[in-house]
Formats: C-alpha cells, structure tokens, sequence
C-alpha cells in the first residue's frame, strides 16, 4: 500500500524537468550556468538529510505521523557514528520512545553487552554490536515506509524567491546529480550541511577559537582470548564503578584501566593520542578500539581531515601492532576494520528560533516547549594533545552542570522558515552542546523534530521505564 502511494508521486515525464539552480545569498542572485539538474520533486512531504542515530529517529517518527518521508545518506548505511563511526559505547538513552524501540529491538537480537555488575545502569549506558544496530535502523526505516537513498549526499540548497524557504536539494550519488523537493526539511547531518548549504548562520567550536573538540577514529579489534585481557576493559565489570588506587585515592574503572592501558603502551614508547585509550567489550574476543584523537579540526575542511584520517588509520595500526608483540594475553590482538568515517564530535551549531546555553544549565531553565532533557554532564575532551594529556575527556569547563531542557525552538532554523535541525548541530552554546551531543539526546531530538514535522509535537515528560 506505501508503495502505491510513493508510485502515485513519482515525476511522469522526468526529462521535461529541469531547473537551472540559482542560490539566493544576501538577496544576490548566483546563477550556475551549464548546470541543469534533473528534478526528482514534489514527492515527499519531508526531506531528511543524515541518517546517523538522529536521521533515522527523525525519519521513523515523521513517517509513522503519515508523512511521505525520504532520506538521504552519504554513507553506505544507517546508523552514522553508531555503525560508520563504530561507536559501541552508549549512555543516557534511555529518555525517548524511539530510545526504547532500538533498546528492545537490540535485546531481541540479542547485541546489547550488558554489564557484570547490577550497579550500572543498564538501560541509561550501554555497548551495542554495530552490525546489528545497522540492522535495526533499517529495518526501523523499512517498516515504518521511509524512502532511503544511500551514499547519496546533500550538496547544495537553494531558496525560493521568498529567501525564507528552502525549494530544492541537491544530492549526488551513482544517479549522477540530482534536484529534490519537499514541504519540510530535516537536517541531520551531524555537521549541519543542510542549513549551511541554505545559508543559515552557525556557530563553531569553543569561545573565540576556530575549532572545538577533536575527532577521533575508532576500530574494531580482536584477541586470542578475550577475558585474559580483562583489567584493560572500560566496562568490565562496569564503567563508572569505584575503584581504590595503591594511594588511597578513588577513579571510576573506565579511568582506571584505560590508563593501565595507556602505561602499557608508553612502556613500548608510544604515546596514544587520545590520554584515555578504551578498549569496550562487545562480543567475547572483539572489541571497540578508541585510542586516536585528531586536533583542531573543523567539520567543513575536507582536506585536514582527510589528512587526520589517514594518520589515524596509521596510530591504530602502529598501536595494535605493539600489543600483538607482547604476546601472552595480547597474543592474536589484530584490527579487522576501522570506521568508515572519523567520528566528530563538533558541529556547525545552526542558529535556531531559541539557544540553549550555559546559563540554561546552571539555572536550570524551564520551557513551555521542552523536546528532551539532557542529563549527561559537560564534557570538553582536551583540546589539544597537551591538556589531553592532562585530562583527556570530562572536562566540565567550569560549568556547573545539573540536567537541563531543551525546547524544540532550538531545533527550528532561524533563518529559514521549513528547516529544522536536529542532533548534534541544533542551537546551543559550546557548552550545552558539550552535554547533549550525545546519541541519547540526539535520538530524543530527532524524534521530536520528526513528530513535529508531522504536526504531532507535544512537550514531553522522560519515559523513565519500558
Ligand atoms: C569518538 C566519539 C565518541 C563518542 N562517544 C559517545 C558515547 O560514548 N556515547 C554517546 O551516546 N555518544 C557519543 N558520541 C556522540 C555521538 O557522535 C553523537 O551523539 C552522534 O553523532 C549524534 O548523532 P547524529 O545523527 O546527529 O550525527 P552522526 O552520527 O554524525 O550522523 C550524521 C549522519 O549524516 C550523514 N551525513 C553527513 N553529511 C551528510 C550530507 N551532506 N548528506 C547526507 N548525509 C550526510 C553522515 O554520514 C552520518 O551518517 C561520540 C562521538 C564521537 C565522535
């Protein structure tokens, strides 16, 4: 039945329609001569753009509130830092309905490691097996009749002549370069292509710098016997447990045993990167390598991050290299892939109809139109390699944090009247972003968005059990 609906929309006569895109900025007309576009158009209600944890959220939800939903993906599969950017490790999830679907739905399948200990929060922190992940949010996709279009980037966004609406996207994939239109749109790239393709404003990075925190690139690894290297696992027996040093003082286990770790591979005269190497437990002998970090890099600067790519592809193998010669427990410890893509965790911060700021988080502020809370603390990842190496990741930067609201005004684009952002990209300060840049809030927000485009939104209470 979808089908007929999305046959009955499909353009009868595709090569009588072109457009000649012209990009309105600042009230100048550019027109790109030579430049006809095909138009696939009129046949979606809604448009996302990214289908990382927060696109498919976005999509799922407007397609269930009946609307005819397509989405656009740069990379070979859903899920973006869940699967591409071989995340693994998950925490305060556990907030939204679309949140509980994907717990359930990975329970069924059996991929979520749950943890040794009853003290830790099973349902609020969590590692995941990404291949399955990459099965549920398509299947979720799948089921609920979004149209997805893989490897398939938006690359440009033009205004009608009202300078306040976005008319058309272009994407390019195999099908060469494509025109698509929509009553609504959704970015959630992550980075915030869209609305900086459409021309909204942005902020980027940290207080009068140009760059924020760094990217990092994991990897999948492997050992011979995974419960010999038991003491160098972040979350074995559990993450945030107490653990008592030779000194008397107290570190959570995550801290303890990535620096036992980092002590490890120092011995061998190597520094990692990223002061906290992790090891996450997954499945018995494989596990989710995170010891790279990548400085000073912007989302929008293809080259440097190409460079830091290709220079993490080269730590990951140098370090895994060094503890396969150890032998003894590290005996067979390979890497069987990276991610597809470096993992950031900026993002252009689109300028929405309200900010949430560092001044919602200490006081706590309340809204009317509240979409999720978030309730992860403020965490700044050393910004360079030197305060890395001081303290390599939760650095509160002086905030108080307590959980603070986000209202949906914040994931509505300012600048043009049918886009609204949702994910790491909506419009918050560097340190409100630094808390709900997480994948809980980043699902929380793309469902409601998703609702909203849908005209179903309504301010929520957290969904706190199943
Ligand atoms: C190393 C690292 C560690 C992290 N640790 C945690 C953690 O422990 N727990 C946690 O919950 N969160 C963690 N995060 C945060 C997490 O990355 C974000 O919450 C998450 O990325 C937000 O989801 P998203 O869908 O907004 O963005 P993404 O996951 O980045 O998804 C965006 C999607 O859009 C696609 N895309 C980009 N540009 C385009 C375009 N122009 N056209 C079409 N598609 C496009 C991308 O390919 C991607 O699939 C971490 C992030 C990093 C990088």
């Amino acid at each position: 039945m979808l089908l007929g609906n999305w046959q009955r929309f499909k353009p009868i006569n595709l090569e009588s329609r072109f457009i000649t895109p012209i990009r309105l900025q600042n009230n100048r007309k550019i027109v790109y001569l030579n430049a006809k576009i095909r138009i696939i158009a009129d046949w979606a209600d809604v448009i996302v753009a990214g289908g990382g944890p927060t696109g498919v959220a976005a999509a799922v939800s407007a397609a269930r509130g009946g609307k005819k939903v397509r989405l656009f993906e740069l990379q070979g599969a859903l899920g973006g830092v869940w699967t591409s950017g071989l995340l693994t490790y998950i925490f305060d999830f556990n907030k939204s309905e679309i949140g509980w679907e994907i717990i359930h739905r990975l329970d069924a399948l059996g991929a979520r490691k749950l943890d040794k200990t009853d003290t830790y929060d099973l349902q609020r922190n969590w590692v995941y097996e990404p291949e399955y992940m990459k099965f549920v949010c398509e299947e979720m996709c799948r089921e609920a009749g979004v149209k997805v279009i893989l490897q398939c980037p938006v690359v440009a966004a033009y205004r009608d002549s009202s300078n306040r609406r976005i008319e058309t996207i272009i994407t390019e994939s195999k099908s060469g370069r494509q025109a698509w239109r929509a009553e609504t749109f959704i970015d959630c790239t992550g980075d915030g292509d869209l609305a900086a393709l459409a021309g909204c404003g942005f902020d980027y990075g940290y207080p009068g710098l140009s760059y924020g925190q760094p990217a990092t690139m994991n990897a999948l690894v492997a050992v011979d016997d995974g419960d010999a290297i038991e003491e160098y696992l972040s979350n074995e027996p559990a993450m945030w447990t107490r653990v008592k040093l030779p000194d008397g003082t107290e570190t959570c286990h995550h801290i303890y045993s990535s620096h036992k770790l980092k002590a490890l591979l120092q011995a061998q005269g190597l520094d990692p990167s990223y002061g906290d190497p992790t090891l996450f437990r997954f499945h018995k002998n494989v596990f989710c390598f995170m010891a790279n970090h990548e400085y000073q890099l912007r989302v929008d600067d293809a080259e440097a991050i190409s460079d830091a790519t290709m220079r993490a592809h080269r730590e990951i193998i140098t370090l895994a290299g060094a503890l396969e010669k150890l032998g003894g427990p590290w005996k067979g410890f390979r890497v069987i892939g990276s991610a597809e893509q470096i993992g950031h965790r900026d993002a252009r911060r689109i300028h929405g109809q309200c900010t949430v700021t560092r001044d919602d988080i200490e006081n706590g502020t309340t809204f009317e139109d509240v979409c999720t809370i978030s309730r992860t603390c403020v965490d700044i990842h050393g910004l360079d390699k030197k305060m890395n190496d001081s303290k390599a990741a939760g650095n509160s930067g002086g905030v108080k944090s307590q959980p603070f609201q986000i209202p949906i005004r914040c994931c509505i684009a300012r600048d043009v009247d049918n886009l609204y952002m949702a994910g790491r990209n909506i419009s918050g300060d560097f340190y409100a972003h630094a808390s709900y840049r997480i994948t809980g809030s980043s699902v929380a927000l793309g469902e409601a968005v998703g609702k909203a485009a849908a005209g179903i939104f309504k301010p929520v209470t957290i969904v706190a059990e199943a």
